[in-house]
């Protein structure tokens, strides 16, 4: 029933495009999923080669040989796709039971009662299902993030209903709703579907990689390692764009500098590991206390900002005063005893025409006189000119980070 020349040439792709994935593989071996991939494309391989020594292999040999490999590449596509998006492996017993009810169906319609068309219903029809599931388990997240993702999914869904369809266009065939020309070439076209099911969906696992590896790449370069925020840059970067919505919108937006106190005295009295633990802390605290859409960064050092769109000086405040008792309230764990942690804040509301910088100098100043005052405290950024002495040399030293940068 099937052409020749066809399979030889899905088996020539399934090989190259297993040994493609193999090659890739090798370089991602900490992308999960890669290896069940592979294993899946090595499977389809030998799909084709069964399917090619059909007419040299007694019929219930190559029938079960088929069947255990087409299903197993179907399978480990599924695995594949589980471990890719996180999600715990299926018990093993899943695939046990399928195959065996597989491969005793298809031992049945051929010794018992033998019916070529009933084993390919309902190999089609456990096929298309897995590709099916495959795409919809791959499917997560927004189509603007994750792009490789619904490429994948659009690929294995549009195989697995293909798959579906199958049986139901073979029985219109031998119905006699196709004279023999058509036959064939239905017969011809379904081996044409999964030559470009098995490319496409090859080509969307590559782009799944480097999809991963990319927001990985980015998200090295746009956080701190340290606690996970935003670092300077690509929070002043967000600052940026928040501020040009606020212009779009003419809707108010602040900004808070934070400042731990102190802080010195946590490292030589703990040592910098238990430091560094009371920074990601005050980072843990702090995303209890602000809302989705405000973002929070790492300036440099204990020192933190905050902005937050949609809100004014007023509610910026209440903000930062919830945040300064949260931290003095709930001290970082430490075995027998915790340390206490406090916060200097200083807030500024975005004023119309100004840049990033001069928002953010405002609340420094404010943050040195919240330190000046006394510490533990939020005080609110002065506008306009009248500098104090705080507020220029803090502009000053600010203006001098952000032209090292
Ligand atoms: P102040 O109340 O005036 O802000 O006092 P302070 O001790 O917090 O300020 P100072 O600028 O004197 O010291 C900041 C300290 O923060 C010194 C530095 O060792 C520590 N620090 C900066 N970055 C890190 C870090 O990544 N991990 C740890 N553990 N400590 C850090
Ligand atoms: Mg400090
Ligand atoms: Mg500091």
């Amino acid at each position: 029933m099937h052409s020749p020349t066809l399979l030889i040439l899905a088996a020539i792709l399934m090989g190259l495009m297993a040994s493609m994935l193999l090659a890739a593989w090798r370089f991602n071996r900490q992308i999960a999923g890669f290896g069940a991939w592979t294993l899946s494309y090595f499977s389809g391989f030998l799909f084709c080669i069964s399917l090619l020594l059909r007419p040299a292999l007694p019929e219930i040999a190559s029938v079960l040989a088929a069947q255990l490999c087409v299903f197993l590449m179907a399978y480990l596509s599924l695995a594949g796709t589980r471990a890719y998006i996180g999600l715990p492996a299926l018990p093993k017993a899943y695939p046990l039971l399928g195959l065996a009810a597989l491969l005793s169906v298809s031992t049945w319609f051929t010794l018992i009662q033998p019916d070529g068309g009933v084993r390919f219903a309902v190999s089609s029809l456990v096929i298309g299902s897995l590709f099916l599931l495959c795409a919809r388990t791959i499917a997560q997240g927004k189509i603007h993030d994750y792009p490789a993702r619904y490429l994948c999914a659009t690929a294995s869904g549009g195989h697995g209903l293909f798959l579906l369809l199958r049986p139901w266009l073979f029985a219109l065939g031998s119905n006699g709703l196709f004279d023999e020309q058509q036959a064939i070439a239905l017969s011809q076209f379904v081996i044409i579907e999964s030559i470009v099911a098995i490319v496409l969906m090859a080509f969307a696992i590559v782009m799944l990689a480097n999809e991963r590896v990319t927001l990985e790449l980015r998200s090295i370069a746009d956080c701190d390692p340290l606690t996970g925020t935003f670092n300077r840059r690509s929070f002043l970067t967000l600052l940026d764009k928040g501020i040009s919505n606020a212009r779009r919108e003419n809707s108010p937006l602040s900004v808070m500098l934070i400042d731990l106190d102190h802080f010195k005295k946590i490292n030589d009295t703990w040592g910098h590991q238990t430091g560094d633990e009371a920074l990601r802390h005050f980072v843990a605290v702090a995303e209890t206390c602000i809302r989705h859409s405000d973002v929070i960064g790492r300036m440099g050092g204990e020192e933190f900002a905050i902005f937050l769109p949609h809100a004014g000086l007023n509610e910026a405040m209440a903000a930062a005063n919830r945040l300064r008792l949260a931290v003095e309230t709930q001290p970082v764990a430490n075995g027998q005893n915790p340390i206490g942690l406090s916060a200097s804040i200083g807030v500024a509301d975005w004023l119309p025409g100004e840049t990033a910088e001069t928002a953010l100098a405002r609340a420094d100043a404010a943050m040195y006189r919240a330190k000046r005052r006394g510490r533990n405290r939020v005080e609110p950024a002065t506008a306009g000119q009248g500098a104090t002495d705080d507020r220029q040399h803090s502009v000053n030293s600010l203006t001098t980070d952000l032209s090292l940068e």
